[in-house]
């Protein structure tokens, strides 16, 4: 990686029309490894431009050949995997493993897209009444972007991508400023699938990209994973243009200990969830509710759990932590640590003076664990992303799903029982999108929708599977008639 990334647009690899120029920083080393254009509207309307014209000639072409470059697109991603997770790994900070592990959610989605032309079928009534029938046919939107978020520079975008072009879409990826280079050696990658010019598009930079992407009448659907604050602007934003928008936000995922869950298994995998990605997950467990019996011994464990972590970087062998992803999300991260102790959580475990020789300029901070946070602590109802986990205790499971309930986020919640009915009075009454029973990320699969739910997603659809076949398809309806005379003439 060197250099200045560029565009891909209409089939072709442009250089952006903005002057300005963002470092791509190796979050292990603090090294410059590219420059990344800041973007333009000029950019975004080439982009769209192109973009629109291939979807007038790409949604004639059938379901069943748009698949064909799909399949493709899955031998591809699968072939060239080590390279683009090193790729990944340096830009991200990630672990090698870790980066691994979103390709294959990313292609998981594409073969989920593959049965599109089952997932296109829709409802047929006959005679609703003598001699007329009536039936939907879901159609493509037009175009449609995605606005991609730092901390998974191949999948989230796989969410979205597949969906859109297998129903006929043409489509922009727009990935995160801090991670450029992962998609821009995808879509080299692509070039070997020979789609029709225009159908796939890159377009790079941060804010003035996102708005023109927003401003843009020929981007009808917009599909955005990042922050709260951005979700809720691009939300309002796009739907005040008129268009069709999907945004999914930031998370503060609490996980609720009960005093019969298996001790062995739930501290792996609650430490597993806190701290994998270095914290940057938003399924990452950030709270864990420890309920009755389960004060008295869980946060040791779970403490002992975290100190086994090796963090260090993502590319050297049996590293399980790397850096978090910014100098400045470092800095923010230890302020909140130190805050956090200053209003009175226990320091049970902490990451911040953590030393990986040969990497003293890398943005490491090591797995941090906060004991008895009171929710009035700043860090309880703040999404931390980062490798912090804060531990509250309450008496009673009831107590603990009226805590969840009240966060402003609901990505996901999770529990830990050997308890049936503790477990369906959790899933039945909490307040979250994704639940996880005895499980430590409920994470996206692809045949499933994905989203969380309040401050944690604007929007309807979610991502992923038949939600993202309706997000990037409209319906139509059609009613007709079909007189027997006129048959019997022939
Ligand atoms: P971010 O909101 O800073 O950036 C996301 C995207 O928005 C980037 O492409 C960026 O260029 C653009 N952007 C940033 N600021 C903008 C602005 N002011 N106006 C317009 N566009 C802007 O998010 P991030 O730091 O890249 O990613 C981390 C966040 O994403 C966390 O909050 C995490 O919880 C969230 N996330 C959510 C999910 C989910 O499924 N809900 C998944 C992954 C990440």
């Amino acid at each position: 990686m060197t250099g200045v990334f560029k565009n891909y647009i209409n089939g072709e690899w442009i250089e952006s029309r903005s002057p300005s120029l963002l470092d791509v920083v190796n979050p292990a080393d603090g090294r410059i490894l590219a420059r990344v254009p800041e973007g333009s509207a000029e950019d975004v309307a080439l982009a769209a431009e192109s973009a629109h014209k291939a979807y007038l000639s790409w949604r004639e072409v059938p379901a069943t050949q748009r698949i064909q470059y799909l399949f493709r697109m899955k031998q591809i991603l699968e072939k060239n995997a080590d390279e683009i997770s090193e790729i990944c790994t340096r830009e991200s900070g990630k672990t090698f493993s870790e980066s691994k592990a979103e390709i294959v959610r990313a292609v998981e989605n594409i073969e989920v897209a593959c049965g599109i032309p089952k997932l296109l079928q829709s409802e047929f009534s006959e005679d609703i009444t003598k001699g007329i029938d009536e039936f939907v046919i879901r159609q493509p939107v037009g175009v449609g972007a995605c606005i991609a978020p730092f901390n998974f520079p191949v999948m989230i975008t796989f969410w979205f991508m597949p969906y859109a072009i297998a129903c006929g879409n043409a489509y922009i990826v727009k990935p995160s400023e801090k991670v450029p280079g992962t998609m821009t050696r995808i879509f080299e990658l692509f070039e070997e699938l020979k789609l029709p010019s225009g159908v796939l598009n890159l377009v790079h930079g941060g804010k003035e990209t996102v708005d023109a992407i927003l401003n843009h009448p020929e981007i009808p659907a917009i599909s955005f994973v990042g922050s709260t604050r951005v979700a809720k602007y691009i939300y309002q934003t796009g739907v005040t243009k008129g268009k069709r928008v999907q945004a999914q936000g930031g998370a503060k995922n609490p996980v609720v200990v009960m005093g019969d869950a298996d001790p062995e298994t739930t501290v792996k995998i609650i430490a597993d969830s806190a701290f994998g990605c270095a914290g940057q997950r938003c399924l990452a467990a950030s709270i864990v509710i420890l309920v009755g019996d389960a004060s008295k011994t869980f946060a040791q464990r779970i403490v002992a759990a975290a100190m086994t972590k090796k963090t260090g970087n993502g590319l050297a062998k049996d590293i399980e932590m790397g850096p978090v992803i910014t100098r400045e999300s470092k800095d923010r991260i230890n302020g909140l640590i130190q805050k956090s102790v200053d209003d009175g959580a226990k320091l049970l475990l902490d990451g911040r003076n953590i030393r990986v020789p040969g990497f003293e300029m890398g943005n490491f901070i090591g797995p941090t664990i906060l004991g008895e946070v009171s929710p009035e602590n700043e860090i309880y109802s703040t999404e931390v992303f980062g490798p912090v986990l804060c531990i509250v205790n309450t008496e009673t499971l009831d107590e603990a799903i009226t805590l969840i309930n009240k966060s402003r986020y609901g990505n996901s919640a999770c529990i830990f029982t050997r308890s049936g009915a503790a477990a369906r009075k959790f899933r039945h009454e909490t307040l979250a999108g994704n639940i996880g029973i005895n499980i430590g990320i409920a994470a996206p699969m692809a045949f499933f929708p994905f989203s969380g739910w309040k401050d944690s997603f604007f929007g309807d659809l979610h991502g992923q599977s038949n939600h993202a076949v309706e997000f990037y398809t409209q319906t139509k309806v059609v009613i007709e008639r079909w007189h027997d005379e006129w048959t019997r003439k022939f």
